[in-house]
């Protein structure tokens, strides 16, 4: 993790993402005292670096730390106070882990929702990262199963709250979805790229393909774009 932490460094990447791990054989509160004081450590052993720590909130499968708002807030707190550097800490918001993990994001009034309780309980100020992410799997199921955009369980209508939101539109967003390209050879991350631009009005901060046109907020509501072809293989980070 020093070793990430000092590559990030080197090569200017000013976010750092990761699970928060699981606390196995203990207890919920000594997982959350051991993020803390390894964090301690790490923060002391890289104390001239800037670099700042996302820890990513998850589906809860098992004795996984994270999947709850006030969990990732309680890791916050004890982190700030064994490190005394608030800010080098952050979060990664994956809609795919909070969605599996019971935080139904299927609607554009469900998402709303979601995303005012992680504002609520943490405060979208932290969230430094999102993932976005639809899911194969229901919400709830505890199951981390990523889907291409507007495919899966959430649904397109969902990532509005998430990515249209005024709060989150200067923070990088990552595509973890299915590699590939579809059947006109056109890059999977394009055609879902696409689709969540839908959600930033007419001028997309990117645009993916050179002569590519944004699709307009009103064409999407009305029609979705095409489906591209599934890709091979997975992603479940
Ligand atoms: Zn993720």
């Amino acid at each position: 993790m020093e070793e990430e932490i000092r590559r990030c460094d080197l090569l200017s990447i000013p976010y750092l993402v990761h699970h928060p791990g699981a606390f196995t054989t203990s207890s919920r509160e000594a997982g959350l005292d051991r993020i803390a004081a390894a964090y301690k450590e790490l923060f002391k052993r890289t104390k001239t670096l800037s670099v700042v720590s996302c820890l990513e909130n998850t589906v809860g499968s098992g004795s996984n730390l994270g999947r709850d708002f006030t969990e990732l807030a309680a890791l916050r707190d004890l982190i700030t106070k064994a490190t005394g550097r608030p800010e080098r800490f952050g979060v990664c918001f994956d809609t795919c882990h909070a969605h599996a993990g019971g935080y139904d994001l299927s609607s554009l009034d469900k998402s709303r929702a979601v995303m005012a309780q992680l504002d609520a309980e943490l405060g979208l100020s932290w969230v430094k990262v999102v993932h976005v992410n639809d899911s194969k799997a229901a919400a709830g199921s505890r199951r981390d199963l990523h889907e291409h955009i507007g495919e899966g369980t959430i649904g397109l209508p969902g990532f509005e709250g998430v990515v249209g939101h005024p709060a989150l539109r200067g923070v990088p967003k990552i595509l973890e979805t299915p590699k590939g390209e579809g059947t006109d050879g056109t890059p999977l991350d394009t055609a879902n790229l696409r689709r969540l631009y839908s959600f930033l009005g007419s001028t997309p901060i990117n645009q993916p393909v050179t002569g590519t046109k944004s699709p307009s907020r009103r064409a999407t509501t009305k029609a979705r774009t095409p489906a591209p072809t599934r890709a091979r293989g997975r992603a479940t980070r």
